[in-house]
This record gives C-alpha cells, sequence and structure tokens, in this order.
C-alpha cells in the first residue's frame, strides 16, 4: 500500500519545526528517522496531512557530558550513539541495548528520540530510559521547556506525555559513577532484528565487598509499557547475589505484568520468556560487574 497524500516542509530551525506542529495540531507529524512512521504510514496506520521533517536540525544533534548524566539529542542516530566510545564508558546500558534494535542499516537512520516517542512496548531504548529513569526534555512554541523522567513519560502502547505540540529535543541519561558496574541486555525475537516477544536488562552495582550497591532490572514485551520493579530491587540491596533467590524474584516480577498474546506467543509463553531472561540478565550483569575489567562509569 501508498501513503494517504500529506504535505512536506524540511524544517530549517527548531522553532519553525514547533511552530509547524502548533498551527496543525494533530494533523502533523514529526518525522525523524521514518524507521517507525514510514510504515505506519505505507500500512495507512498513520495519515498525518503535514509531515514536518526534524532530521537537520543542529539544535537536536547535540551531546553533552556532566558527571551526573549524558544529554543526548533526540535526532542523534541510534548508531552514532552505538559507537561512541565515551558515552559507552559512561552509560554502557545504551551500547547493549542499541545491539538489539532493529538492523543496522534501521539504527544507521533511526534516532534516540524517535524510538522513545514511538514507545513501543517492546522497543529497547524505552525500556533502557525506564530502567534509569532517563530525564526527558520536551519543547513546544507556547510552553516553557517540560522535564518529564521516564516512569512518567511511557503511558501504554505507543502513547507518551508528549503533547501534540510538542517535540522531544533531548534526553538525560543518568551515569552510575564509581566502580564494579555491570551491565546486561537479552531478548527473545523470532529472528535476531525482529521485535522482541520479551526482553529484560539490569544494571547493578557492588560495593568493595561485593555486596549489591545499588540495582535496576526490567522487561520488555511483557506489558502496555516496558516495565521497572523498583519496590523488588531495592530488597536486593546490601545483600549477595549468590543469597539471593532470583528465581523468586523474577516469578514475582513477572506476576506483575500482563503480555498479550499474538501469533508469535502466547501471553503465558511471553511470562516464561521474561522470567528466563530475568535470571540471565541480572547473573549476567553480576557477572560483568564482578570480571577485572568491570565498567568504571566516569
Ligand atoms: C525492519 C525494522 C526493524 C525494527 N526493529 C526494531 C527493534 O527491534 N527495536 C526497536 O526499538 N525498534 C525497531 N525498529 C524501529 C526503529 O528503531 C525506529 O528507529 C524507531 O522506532 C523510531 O525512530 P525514528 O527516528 O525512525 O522515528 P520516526 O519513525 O521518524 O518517528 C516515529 C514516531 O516518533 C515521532 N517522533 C520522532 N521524533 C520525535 C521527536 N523528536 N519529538 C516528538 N516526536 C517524535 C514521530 O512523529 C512518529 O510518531 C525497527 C524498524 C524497522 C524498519
Amino acid at each position: 500500500m501508498k501513503a494517504a497524500p500529506f504535505d512536506y516542509v524540511l524544517a530549517q530551525d527548531l522553532d519553525q519545526a514547533l511552530g509547524l506542529i502548533d498551527e496543525n495540531g494533530a494533523d502533523a507529524k514529526l518525522i525523524a528517522g521514518g524507521q517507525s512512521l514510514v510504515p505506519m504510514m505505507a500500512m495507512r496506520l498513520a495519515r498525518p496531512q503535514l509531515l514536518v521533517d526534524i532530521n537537520r536540525l543542529a539544535e537536536l544533534k547535540q551531546i553533552h557530558f556532566t558527571p551526573e548524566h549524558i544529554s543526548i539529542g533526540a535526532g542523534v542516530r541510534q548508531r552514532d550513539v552505538e559507537f561512541n566510545a565515551q558515552i559507552h564508558q559512561s552509560v554502557p546500558l545504551l551500547k547493549h541495548a542499541l545491539s538489539w534494535v532493529g538492523h543496522i542499516q534501521t539504527r544507521n537512520r533511526g534516532t534516540i528520540g524517535g524510538s522513545l516517542a514511538y514507545a513501543d512496548p517492546s522497543a529497547e531504548l524505552p525500556l533502557s530510559a525506564l530502567l534509569l529513569n532517563a530525564k526527558i526534555i520536551l519543547k513546544s512554541k507556547t510552553h516553557p521547556e517540560r522535564e518529564v523522567l521516564a516512569e512518567d513519560f511511557f503511558l501504554g502502547p505507543m502513547f507518551t506525555a508528549i503533547a501534540d505540540d510538542e517535540c522531544l529535543s533531548a534526553i538525560e541519561w543518568p551515569i552510575w559513577s564509581g566502580e564494579r558496574l555491570g551491565v546486561a541486555f537479552e531478548e527473545t525475537a523470532i529472528r535476531k532484528g525482529d521485535f522482541a516477544m520479551a526482553s529484560a536488562a539490569c544494571q547493578i552495582q557492588l560495593d568493595a565487598s561485593g555486596l549489591i550497591q545499588r540495582v535496576s532490572f526490567g522487561l520488555g514485551g511483557v506489558d502496555g509499557t516496558p516495565r521497572v520493579f523498583p519496590h523488588l530491587a531495592t530488597r536486593m540491596v546490601g545483600q549477595k547475589f549468590s543469597d539471593l533467590h532470583m528465581e523468586d524474584i523474577a516469578q514475582e516480577a513477572i506476576s506483575e505484568c500482563d503480555p498479550g498474546s499474538d501469533m508469535h506467543a502466547s501471553s503465558a509463553y511471553r511470562k516464561h520468556l521474561a522470567k528466563a531472561l530475568l535470571c540471565r540478565v541480572t547473573q549476567a550483569a553480576i557477572q560483568s560487574a564482578l570480571a577485572p575489567s568491570a565498567s568504571t562509569a566516569h
């Protein structure tokens, strides 16, 4: 099928883009990498009357480092984040997550902001943003800049806190500074590059005696949004991983999720997968934290 007719403007700066979405409301859509929007338009699941192209906007391509976080512009390509050594050093979860996102070709075009704005419940970047509780910066023509934490950003499948007149401009990814940091991301899909039937991620930090100092873990593809479990993670703090019954913790996590059934997997199978993946990523994250070369974020 072909997309329904639409008008197109290549925005020259962010002010112009914000003005156009302010004037046209829900009839306009921003287009970034086009890796999700163009297929949706081709299937006529999206029928914007106006496409506002934000690909050339330098304002959305900035990367800034502070001791506490990395701010990555919404328009930065996924592949540029995947291969940025300084980002990998400071927020290693991103590279782990990105290696599962689609294909090299889609990551060459797809943007960090586009993936968060699209908010597919099984997408890897939304899960990573939630796991780290990243701060999402939204701009509009008429209101002051708005900051929304990831925990308040994902509202449902393909549904976020972005208003029709807002553009996601940057994401601040918290840095867990210090040593003995371990991360892991795993998923199961029908074919490599497909959206995950279920995915799991974990970031963990150990103290000098090997006790868990800080941990966050989550699941994708098992509910209307990605899910994290801070109440379960808190219970793990101060403990030795080998003393924990990770299967029981994973069971508790999946009992809080409500995955749908589709042609790829039943709800019960998704839960089964998610539980196994969660046990696997926590174990893998611990191993990477204990490895002599364990990440040290700066
Ligand atoms: C074959 C294939 C496989 C894929 N597999 C995966 C996968 O495994 N995991 C995964 O996560 N993704 C996957 N994708 C999707 C891909 O990662 C997209 O890059 C991503 O979902 C959207 O990013 P984009 O920059 O292409 O956004 P676009 O497609 O341009 O836009 C997506 C939506 O976000 C909105 N939007 C974009 N930028 C902004 C902004 N700055 N502010 C506000 N709204 C904005 C648009 O209006 C649109 O509604 C796949 C895509 C393809 C084609």
